[in-house]
């Protein structure tokens, strides 16, 4: 079956009655770009930029950051890249950046909120990306965000830089986006369809801060299942406000190349899934395997459950 996945890499993933849905690569180097392209992602679902600026013993100036997203727009031709501005803090620290001591780093200055505490940093990075960007596809994604006013506060900078900008030296196709991580974003989440291009749930965070289980913690992680009914129905609500305002959304977390998750995220309405490269073709050829009305049917099944474990039982004894 892996070497049928693999051969079938290239084409576009359909459920057996047609419903497309796109698998993109999650990205933690642009220098990989070449190889998901070539395991058949149909773009990056999330540049995790953190690499390129824990890889430097200094904040990356504005070239550096340029030549570095140009190889991965370069490597994708075309195809879309989802870039997520720096996430750091919380369990990612950056050694030239001094954070304050926090008794609860998960829940202190990490992703967007951090960022908006040195907007200069943001405003870097941004207008690389747009530079980079040139004639080309560009989405951009917010990490951490918890309710439309820090998406205003990051779009401001970024509508401001585009001022500068010629329209002619401008990307062709350019999209704000915000990852759903924290429950507050997609209890909230027509607030933020009615201004946003897109949604990614990221549901490691996500999943961590619904069940209030650190994703890390040797004890516990297991129990931090993202096919949780209560995560689910958080990814729901997500879907159906960005629905109902014309907005993709993708599922960009661990959960999106789980093979018993894929029918129930696509029963949930979701857009596109974005996984390692290495999952790509696996994620492709399990698309395939089921139609929609049984991922609808999945994903209320598991919607109707109580718990983790009756997710997971419901879906095995169906
Ligand atoms: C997530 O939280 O699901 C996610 C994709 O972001 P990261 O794993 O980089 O925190
Ligand atoms: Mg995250």
């Amino acid at each position: 079956r892996e070497a049928e996945a693999w051969e079938a890499r290239f084409a576009e993933a359909r459920t057996r009655d047609g419903h497309r849905v796109e698998v993109a690569s999650n990205l933690g180097n642009t220098a990989h770009a070449a190889d998901a392209v070539e395991r058949g992602a149909e773009g990056v679902g999330l540049l995790r930029t953190e690499f390129l600026f824990m890889a430097h013993a200094r904040e990356p100036d504005l070239e550096t950051q340029v030549a570095e997203y140009h190889e991965a727009l370069e490597a994708l031709d075309g195809r879309p890249l989802v870039a997520r501005t720096l996430d750091v803090g919380g369990d990612k620290p950056l050694p030239y950046w001094p954070l304050p001591q926090e008794a609860n780093p998960f829940l202190g200055l990490r992703g967007i909120r951090l960022s908006l505490t040195r907007p200069e940093v943001l405003e870097t990075q941004l207008r690389a990306l747009l530079m980079a960007a040139v004639g080309r596809p560009l989405r951009i994604m917010l990490p951490m965000v918890k309710d439309v006013a820090e998406f205003r506060a990051a779009r401001a900078i970024l509508d401001r830089l585009l001022d500068e900008i010629p329209e002619a030296e401008r990307t062709t196709d350019l999209q704000l986006g915000v990852m759903i991580e924290v429950p507050s974003c997609a209890l909230l989440a027509p607030s933020l369809a009615a201004e946003v291009d897109f949604f990614s749930v990221g549901t490691n965070d996500l999943t961590q801060y619904t069940l209030a289980i650190d994703r890390d913690h040797p004890e516990l992680s297991a129990q931090a299942d993202g096919l949780h009914p209560a995560v689910l129905r958080l990814i729901e609500m997500t879907v159906a406000a960005a629905h109902a305002q014309g907005k993709w959304v993708g599922v960009c977390g661990e959960l999106a190349s789980e093979p018993t998750a894929v029918p129930v995220l696509v029963g949930l309405g979701v857009d596109e899934l974005s996984v390692s490269a290495r999952q790509v073709p696996l994620v492709k050829a399990r698309l395939r395997e089921f139609d929609l009305d049984e991922a609808r049917a999945q994903a209320e099944l598991a919607l109707a459950q109580a718990t983790g474990e009756a997710v997971r039982d419901a879906l095995e004894a169906r």
